[in-house]
């Protein structure tokens, strides 16, 4: 096991952050707006973000870097800023935590399909170590690949995420199929964990998806295929709209308890996606202390 890895699970479970993106919208992001820009047009609040899930408890701290990649960045005008916006993003999480939390750099999905030819492997390899290079220059202490959906281009960024050296998280989303159990191109738990795990994955883990209640079999299915620590963030639930919002009908203390039991369950990183706030991570952090 990677040594930062091996220390920060020494003592127990690690309470990870929640959701960015409505705690971005709180501060003014429009809905539609590319959120990854604000690293450099609104850092005062993306710093923000970080330091209401520090103050939480969280114990580790993702990055506002998740849809940096070159080729997203591109599809908002902002493709000669990949090296700008992912070192930002990682100064921006370190110093709103001031070494009370670890920062670990998101990296998701690029939005194009391999399946179809929109996108070749080398072109998401090219795209990804780029990112992760710039994530680690800026001084993250991991690397979060993160929402994936293809098994291919989440095995394409473990390998980017790699050449940094750093320890590497691979989570996917399980929200498809008949069993609601398998990544929306047929992926189930059990590959997932195999073949991120044979692609070098110091942690893995399951993220978003259909609500917190799906989460304990795909959890105890993860935990049951690999050897490597699992890291579970689940959605709050799954969401209405109201006036054009998502609105997620979880609440902490519900979704706190549900922590408890994956963490009972084996995740020894728990946190929150879609839906979840920093008064979740309370939450779940006072059911832990208790
Ligand atoms: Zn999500």
């Amino acid at each position: 096991m990677h040594p930062t890895i091996e220390k920060l699970i020494a003592n127990g479970a690690v309470v990870t952050d929640g959701a960015w993106g409505t705690q971005l919208q709180a501060r003014g992001l429009a809905i539609g707006e590319f959120p990854d820009a604000w690293n450099l047009t609104h850092p005062r609040f993306v710093g923000e973000v970080a330091r209401a899930y520090v103050n939480a408890g969280s114990r580790v701290i993702l990055t506002n870097t998740f849809g940096a990649n070159r080729v997203r960045l591109a599809e908002n005008s902002l493709a000669d800023r990949v090296v700008e916006i992912n070192q930002r993003g990682v100064e921006i999480s370190k110093i709103a935590v001031a070494g009370k939390a670890m920062v670990f750099a998101s990296i998701g999905p690029t939005g194009k399909l391999l399946l179809n030819g929109e996108i070749t492997p080398a072109e998401i390899q090219s795209a990804f170590e780029e990112q992760a290079t710039a994530l680690a220059q800026g001084g993250a202490d991991a690397i979060v690949v993160e929402t994936m959906a293809d098994i291919e281009e989440a095995k394409l960024a473990v390998a980017a995420a790699r050449t940094t050296g750093l320890p590497v998280v691979a989570c996917m989303v399980f929200d498809s199929g008949k069993n609601l159990d398998r990544t929306m191109m047929g992926t189930t738990p059990e590959q997932a964990a195999q073949e991120l795990s044979e692609a070098g994955a110091d942690v893995i883990g399951a993220n978003c998806g259909q609500g917190i209640s799906r989460f304990l079999s795909i959890c105890q299915r993860l935990r049951a295929a690999t050897d490597r620590p699992v890291w579970i963030k689940p959605n709050a639930g799954l969401p209405q709209l109201e006036n054009g919002r998502a609105v997620y009908a979880g609440t902490p203390a519900d979704f706190a308890d549900q922590a408890t039991d994956l963490i009972a369950a084996g995740a020894k990183f728990i946190g929150g996606c879609c839906g979840t706030s920093p008064e979740f991570i309370s939450a779940i952090c006072r059911r832990i202390a208790g």
